[in-house]
């Protein structure tokens, strides 16, 4: 790939991913730091990235049953120290609140880090019998955990997610409830992100904390390494038990109920610039991108200028909508630059497609339409071009998913000895797909000496018998080891 002669200021992706990652959010203008440590402001082009995707995660997690309510922000101490599990694990990330009002509070509060623990107790009166069941909650909210070492949307102090909170009379129910969820998930990330993911079970050491077992999707970055994309937990009766949740069940029987939560966080907003970036900066899939056509007027006289405005405006009149009814987003760009910066200001922001419209095209009665992935150039009849776009788009947002699933599986590797694992996450990284006994203390050695973890035990890993790549124990199948964000 040639050098831009526009963007001069971006690290290069291929010298330095996480320096390129940062240039690349904070001249595109996604977010900025903010004045404390850790927690980020999320500027306008990348909110309006996160509402696209949160709309539609919003909207499959509606049809399938689910209420969007609102819990407070502040979990009492001793609602938090109800299930043991959940509170060793959270603890050294809890933000706390132990003065307010002008002085110190009989019982600090704790800044939610996640809502598993207020919910159970706030519910506790609403299920009594199992026709209050499935109780199906989904909240959207912001919490806090208090992170060494941060990176914007990665890992912040504070972020903005959704997590739904469901309570059911059966274990079965419940597991096909965690289910349900991860595949909304998987939807938003596939077909509304164009990031391939693979879904799978957590390891015990890797699960969420005061769960019984979380399933989660894995994708990976244009740096090869992991990044969990969405994780849903089975809760099992844990905190029912905990708050102390009974139903009278058809029976006639007191049970507690079965939990699951899920969350799907702003993190996503990182995943997306990480999984599709290149040289120039941002490229993203036309469903969140906030601008998908960005029009570049081209003239030097006010004479041409108004017959170039003429013809934008008639583009625009004509505009159709894509397959699902969505109107094309376009951002004409009036600004007083010269083309050059406006080029390289759309470029860097990652929008689909430009459209150069000059004097000497009009004449041709057409424009010519530049392509974000391959910057190529074509020239498009006027006249074809507003119905073609929506088109053009949907080819585009296919064309991004089919190049991460091969770049996936271009860095997807098997392998059987422990020798032969050291030497590819040194040497080349990406997913490795190997035999793995299932005991803790492999799965610690590994992640110890080469960094790499178990992101996920797949679930289309086929049943393989295998000996274990550390300890040459038996392995039933194999799991997925990466470095991971
Ligand atoms: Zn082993």
């Amino acid at each position: 790939m040639s050098a831009s002669p526009y963007v001069t200021s971006i690290t290069r992706q291929s010298d330095d991913f996480p320096g390129w990652y940062t240039d690349v959010v904070l001249k595109a203008e996604l977010a900025d730091y903010s004045p404390v440590r850790g927690c980020m402001i999320i500027r306008p082009y990348g909110y309006a990235i996160w509402e696209s995707m949160r709309d539609e995660l919003d909207r499959l997690i509606k049809a399938t049953g689910h209420k969007n309510m609102y819990f407070p922000l502040f979990v009492p101490r001793s609602l938090l120290l109800k299930e043991a599990e959940h509170v060793e694990g959270f603890d050294p990330q809890v933000a706390w609140v132990t003065r307010a009002g002008g002085r110190d509070l009989d019982e600090p509060l704790a800044i939610r880090p996640t809502s598993e623990a207020l919910i159970a107790e706030g519910v506790k009166d609403w299920i009594q019998s199992y026709r209050d069941l499935p109780l199906l909650m989904n909240l959207w909210n912001n919490v806090v955990r208090w992170e060494l070492r941060t990176r914007l949307f990665l890992r912040t102090t504070e972020f903005l997610w959704q997590e739904a909170h469901t309570f059911h009379a059966s274990e079965e129910e419940a597991a096909a409830e965690v289910a349900t969820g991860l595949e909304c998930y998987r939807v938003v990330a596939e077909e509304w992100l164009a990031i391939p993911v693979i879904s799978g079970r957590k390891t015990e050491h890797e699960k969420f904390p005061g769960a019984v077992y979380t399933r989660a999707i894995e994708a990976m970055m244009r740096d090869t390494k992991a990044l969990q994309a969405g994780t849903s937990h089975m809760l099992g009766q844990n905190f029912s038990k905990a708050a102390g949740i009974e139903f009278l069940d058809r029976d006639n029987v007191r049970r507690a109920p079965f939990g699951t939560s899920w969350g799907f966080s702003t993190r996503m907003v990182g995943a997306t610039v990480m999984a599709h970036g290149d040289e120039f900066g941002l490229v993203l899939p036309p469903r969140v991108a906030p601008i998908q056509v960005a029009v570049v007027p081209i003239f030097r006289s006010e004479e041409d200028r108004v017959r170039v405005a003429e013809a934008i405006d008639r583009v625009l009149a004509a505009l159709g909508e894509d397959a699902a009814g969505r109107a094309v987003r376009v951002e004409v760009d009036w600004r007083d630059a010269s083309p050059g910066f406006k080029f390289n200001h759309w470029e860097l922001r990652g929008v689909p497609f430009r459209l150069e419209i000059g004097p000497r095209d009009l004449a041709a009665g057409q424009a010519v339409l530049v392509k974000r992935t391959d910057r190529s150039r074509e020239a498009v009849p006027l006249e074809a071009l507003p119905h073609t776009l929506p088109g053009r788009l949907d080819a585009y947002q296919r064309e991004l998913f089919e190049r991460a699933l091969a770049f996936r599986d271009a860095n997807t590797r098997r392998v059987d000895t422990y020798e032969a694992f050291r030497t590819v996450v040194e040497e080349q990284g990406g997913f490795i797909l190997a035999p793995w006994c299932g005991d803790g203390g492999c799965e610690r050695r590994v992640a110890e000496e080469t960094g790499a973890t178990i992101r996920i035990i797949p679930d289309d890993s086929p049943d393989e018998a295998a000996a274990c790549i550390v300890d040459g124990r038996p392995s039933e199948r194999r799991v997925l080891f990466a470095r991971a964000y």
